[in-house]
C-alpha cells in the first residue's frame, strides 16, 4: 500500500506538505504508512490565529449547530469503523479488534459530547437577599491547545476535541509523531462533517512544537497526555502564564489477586490488563500483587496463558498481540526486562528478543516472578508486555504495595470477599478501581483520571469534562 502523504490541517485549508516526516508499520517496518509535514512556530501561530479567530461565531452558535456538528462526526466515524480501525492497527501495531473497538469509541465519544451540547449545565439560586436572582452559566473558555500521544491515537483526541467543540471552545490539537495518519483521519471528518474554517485544526511537528503551542499567549487552555516527564514541563509553562491546564500521564497499575480469588478470573483478568494492546496502556496492570496462598498456582497458570499468546502481525486475524509502536518502545521493554534481571527478578516467561518472519518491533510477552516492591520494574512505567509480582502475605500487605510508588491511575483487586473489595474501593489511592476486572479498559461517558503523579488538574471523560472545558459565570439580577 503506497503512503499517504498529510498535510497540516489550518484554519479550513490543508498547507505544507512538505513531508519530511512519517510514520511506520510497527508489525512491518519495511512499509511506510504516512509521509507528514514537519511544523514548527510558524504553523502553530497559524492555526492558534485561525482558531482564535474562529472562536466568537462557534461559541456564540446555537448548541444545536455543535450538536449537529458532533453527531454527524460519530455517525461518521461509526460508520467507517473498518476502514479507520485498519489503518489505526497498521500505525500503531494493536490488533485489528483493538482497532476497531478504538475506532467505535471514538465515534460513540463524539455522539455523547453532541448530547452535552444541548444540555444546560447552569443553575438557578435563590439570593439572600430579597428580589435578588442569581444564575450561573457554563462558558466557553477560548482556544484549546492539545496535545496527544500515540497509544490511543484517534481515541484520545476525540474525548479531547469533541468536549472542546460541543461546549463552544475551538481547537489547536497537535498529536503524537509514530501515529500522524489515524488522527489526520479524525481531522478529515471534523472537516468534511461541516466544522467551519478554525474551529478544528490539528498540526504536525515534533514534541518541540507541542511546546510552542502550550507556551502560545492566545492559547487558554492545555490539554495533555502522555509522559510524566512531558507533562511535569507542559503544567509549568501553562501555570506560569496562567493558562488552564489537564494532564493525564503514567501509571504502574497494581493488581491485588488475594487466596480468595478465582483462579481462572484471576488470570483473565491479569491477561487482559497486562498484555492486551501490547501492554501499551496507561492503565496497563504492569505490578501482579498476589498473596501467598493463591501465588503459585497464580503465576504458573498465568505463564501458560502469556506463553500461548500469538504474537503477530496486528492485521492478522489470528494475532492476540500486536508490535511495540516504535523501535524505542521495544527497547524501553528490553531495557527493563533486563533491569528486572540484574536486580533479582526471575523471568518466568519470555524475556527474549523476538524476530518473526516479517521485519516488525515485537516483545516478547514477559511475566517476571519474585520481585520486589522496591525494583525499578515495580516504581518506573514500562509501557510494554511486561509485568511482575510481588508476593505479600495477606490484604494489609496487599493494599499498602498497591498504594506505594508515584503513580495512582487505576488499580484492581481480585477477589471474592466483598469486604476486601469495598475496602479497596475506598482505599486505593487511584483515580480509577476496579474489582475483578483489569485495570484497563474503560467506560466513555464517567471520568477518567488519576491521582499523584498520573494526573493533574480537573477530570476528563464524561459529565466531567464541563469543568476543564467551560468556566463559570455568576450574573445577578434585581428587576
Ligand atoms: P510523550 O510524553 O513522549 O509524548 C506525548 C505528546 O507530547 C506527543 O505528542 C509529543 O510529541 C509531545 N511532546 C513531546 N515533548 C514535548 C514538549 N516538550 N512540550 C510539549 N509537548 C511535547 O508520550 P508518548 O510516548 O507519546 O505516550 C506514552 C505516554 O503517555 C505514557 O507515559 C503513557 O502512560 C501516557 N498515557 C497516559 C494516558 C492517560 O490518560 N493517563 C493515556 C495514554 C497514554
Amino acid at each position: 500500500m503506497s503512503p499517504q502523504t498529510l498535510p497540516q490541517f489550518i484554519g479550513g485549508e490543508r498547507v505544507g506538505a512538505d513531508a519530511s516526516g512519517e510514520s511506520r508499520n510497527p508489525s512491518n517496518t519495511d512499509e511506510v504508512v504516512a509521509r507528514v509535514p514537519a511544523g514548527g512556530k510558524a504553523e502553530v501561530d497559524a492555526a492558534v490565529a485561525a482558531a482564535k479567530a474562529a472562536f466568537p461565531a462557534w461559541s456564540e452558535a446555537s448548541p444545536e449547530v455543535r450538536f449537529d456538528l458532533l453527531d454527524k462526526v460519530g455517525d461518521t466515524i461509526l460508520k467507517r469503523r473498518e476502514e479507520i480501525g485498519r489503518l489505526l492497527s497498521r500505525e500503531e501495531g494493536k490488533t485489528l479488534p483493538e482497532g476497531i473497538g478504538e475506532t467505535v469509541r471514538a465515534g460513540r465519544i463524539f455522539k455523547y459530547f453532541a448530547g452535552e451540547a444541548l444540555r444546560r449545565h447552569g443553575q438557578n439560586l435563590e439570593s439572600v437577599r430579597p428580589g435578588v436572582e442569581i444564575q450561573t452559566y457554563r462558558q466557553a473558555v477560548g482556544v484549546y491547545g492539545m496535545i496527544t500521544p500515540w497509544n490511543f491515537p484517534i481515541a484520545i483526541p476525540a474525548w479531547k476535541t469533541a468536549p472542546a467543540l460541543a461546549f463552544g471552545n475551538t481547537v489547536v490539537l497537535k498529536p503524537a509523531g509514530p501515529t500522524p495518519a489515524t488522527a489526520a483521519a479524525l481531522a478529515e471528518i471534523i472537516w468534511e462533517c461541516g466544522a467551519p474554517a478554525g474551529v478544528f485544526n490539528m498540526i504536525f511537528g515534533p514534541g518541540s512544537m507541542g511546546a510552542k503551542l502550550v507556551e502560545h499567549p492566545d492559547v487558554d487552555g492545555v490539554s495533555f497526555t502522555g509522559s510524566q516527564g512531558v507533562g511535569a514541563g507542559v503544567a509549568q509553562a501553562a501555570v506560569a502564564r496562567q493558562a488552564r491546564v489537564q494532564l493525564e500521564m503514567g501509571g504502574k497499575n497494581p493488581l491485588v489477586i488475594l487466596d480468595d480469588a478465582d483462579l481462572d478470573r484471576a488470570v483473565m483478568v491479569a491477561l487482559d490488563g497486562s498484555f492486551y494492546a501490547t501492554g501499551q496502556r496507561c492503565t496497563a496492570s504492569s505490578r501482579l500483587i498476589v498473596q501467598d496462598g493463591i501465588h503459585d498456582r497464580f503465576v504458573a497458570a498465568l505463564a501458560e496463558k502469556v506463553a500461548a499468546l500469538k504474537v503477530g502481525d496486528a492485521l492478522d486475524p489470528a494475532t492476540q498481540m500486536g508490535p511495540a509502536v516504535s523501535e524505542d518502545q521495544m527497547e524501553t521493554s528490553y531495557r527493563y526486562i533486563d533491569i528486572a534481571r540484574s536486580e533479582g527478578g526471575r523471568v518466568v516467561i519470555g524475556g527474549g528478543r523476538l524476530k518473526l518472519e516479517t521485519p516488525g518491533w515485537y516483545v516478547q510477552p514477559t511475566l517476571i516472578a519474585d520481585t520486589d516492591k522496591a525494583m525499578t520494574i515495580n516504581n518506573e512505567e514500562v509501557f510494554g508486555p511486561v509485568a511482575s509480582t510481588v508476593r505479600v502475605k495477606d490484604y494489609d500487605e496487599a493494599l499498602a504495595v498497591a498504594n506505594g510508588g508515584e503513580f495512582g491511575l487505576s488499580a484492581g483487586i481480585v477477589t471474592t470477599s466483598l469486604k476486601h473489595a469495598r475496602d479497596f474501593q475506598r482505599r486505593a489511592r487511584a483515580g480509577m478501581v476496579m474489582v475483578n476486572l483489569p485495570t484497563a479498559g474503560v467506560d466513555y461517558h464517567v471520568p477518567f483520571g488519576g491521582t499523584k503523579k498520573s494526573s493533574y488538574g480537573p477530570r476528563e471523560q464524561g459529565f466531567a469534562a464541563v469543568e476543564f472545558y467551560t468556566q463559570t459565570k455568576t450574573a445577578y439580577s434585581w428587576a
